[in-house]
């Protein structure tokens, strides 16, 4: 059996346990190293090999992306990470950071409950950087904040010591500024960024390493270790005492919310129809029985199967020759292929329950923000929005 093929068996052995998943988005302002955080990840889970992570820029898989080396279409990964002896579902969106593309990384955040917001140490935080945390919190998804690019602190600026650190406390506490300035109730009630609890990584993608304060027991390097070895030029050994994907899974994995949670969060924020009614309480819920509740926020084409919408599953469970309703369209379309994506592959599933993000081929009627049910009368999500310029509705 393929590699692939195996990586997808233990997928989908995880889909219907909604307490195991978290659907994520990387999220940076461009250059801070989103893409090669991917690729670290994408070798962790098995799919590129460990050399290759930050230089196979395996998400963008686009002709055009690679000519022109920036993310332009979100691409969508599933991978299984283990932690604490437990296995867990990581679906990922790669999302667009170039400001152009504001529009594409909003559509991702509906998909997904929780961000790996990535900032260049050296540069700190960015206007994307801004944007991007300002559409997380609105769309009531959860940040975690990776510093990247630590090695730079000390082969480029040359800090020592307590410069580094100094610097990289006051990189965390500008990011909490900026939520505190976004939403201050979020920002009390714990949406804020802690190196201390482990919601803070630091690390360099670009050599394969990352550390949080928790793992500094188990793994013995802290800053001072660090310094010591990016100093001496060891990138290696750092890469081995503490992997970047094990540390920016881990931290996942503990500070970004399930499905099964973050719904409940979610689902009154981005749907307004009746919250008595049965589909209101299965989304809520996260209820793989209750009807159908899609919301589509990629289409792509693929040269063999046609439209794939992409998107988020809230209720219900997908399957193909199903008969579903896309908003503002009388008819119905069919369901063909029910699929996840593995890099730039898509691998055909039986069954896609709640809460995953689903690729779905048959749905002709449906665009990008389309709301897609069982039910022809059930009240479509609420338009995405683009917030960090004149608001305008992504059609
Ligand atoms: P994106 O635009 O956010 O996807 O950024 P990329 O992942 O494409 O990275 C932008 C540039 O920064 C590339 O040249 C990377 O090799 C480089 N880069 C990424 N991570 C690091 C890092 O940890 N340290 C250093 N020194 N460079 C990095």
């Amino acid at each position: 059996m393929g590699k692939r093929k195996k990586i997808a068996e233990r997928v989908t052995s995880l889909m219907d346990k909604p307490e195991m998943i978290r659907n994520i988005g990387i999220v940076a302002h461009i250059d801070h190293g989103k893409t090669t955080l991917s690729d670290n990840l994408l070798a962790g889970s098995g799919m590129i090999s460990m050399e290759l992570a930050g230089k196979q820029l395996f998400m963008d898989f686009d002709e055009l992306e690679q000519a022109r080396g920036i993310t332009i279409d979100a691409a969508n990964v599933s991978m299984v990470h283990e932690y604490q002896g437990k296995e867990y579902l990581i679906n990922m969106i790669d999302t667009p950071g170039h400001v152009d593309f504001g529009g594409d990384v909003t559509r991702a955040m509906r998909a997904v409950d929780g961000a790996v917001v990535v900032v260049d140490a050296v540069e700190g935080a960015m206007p994307q950087t801004e944007t991007v945390l300002r559409q997380a919190l609105k769309e009531n998804v959860h940040p975690v904040l990776f510093v990247n690019k630590v090695d730079r602190l000390l082969n480029e600026l040359k800090v020592d010591k307590q410069e580094m650190q100094l610097r990289l406390g006051k990189l965390i506490d500008n990011i909490n500024k900026l939520i505190r300035g976004m939403n201050e109730e979020k920002y009390k009630a714990g949406w804020r960024v802690d190196a201390s609890a482990g919601s803070v990584a630091f690390g360099s993608a670009l050599y394969n390493w990352a550390i949080s304060v928790p793992q500094m027991k188990s793994t013995g390097i802290g800053f001072g270790e660090v310094y010591d070895y990016c100093q001496v030029g060891d990138m290696k050994t750092l890469a081995q005492k503490c992997p970047l994907y094990l540390a920016v899974n881990d931290m996942v994995i503990r500070f970004l919310p399930s499905p099964l949670k973050a719904q409940k969060e979610r689902v009154g924020v981005i749907w307004h129809g009746d919250k008595t009614s049965k589909l209101y309480k299965s989304m809520e819920g996260c209820d793989p029985h209750g009807p159908i509740a899609f919301m589509v926020t990629d289409i792509s084409v693929d040269p063999h199967a046609g439209e794939v919408a992409t998107g988020r599953l809230f209720s219900g469970t997908l399957e193909r020759g199903m008969e579903l309703f896309i908003s503002g369209v009388a008819k119905s379309n069919r369901v063909q292929q029910t699929g996840i994506f593995m890099g730039a592959d898509r691998v055909e599933v039986e069954k896609i329950p709640a809460g995953n993000i689903a690729a779905v081929t048959g749905l002709r009627d449906a665009y990008v923000g389309s709301t897609v049910s069982s039910n022809k009368e059930a009240t479509p999500f609420e338009d995405i929005k683009h917030v960090s310029e004149p608001v305008v509705t992504v059609a």
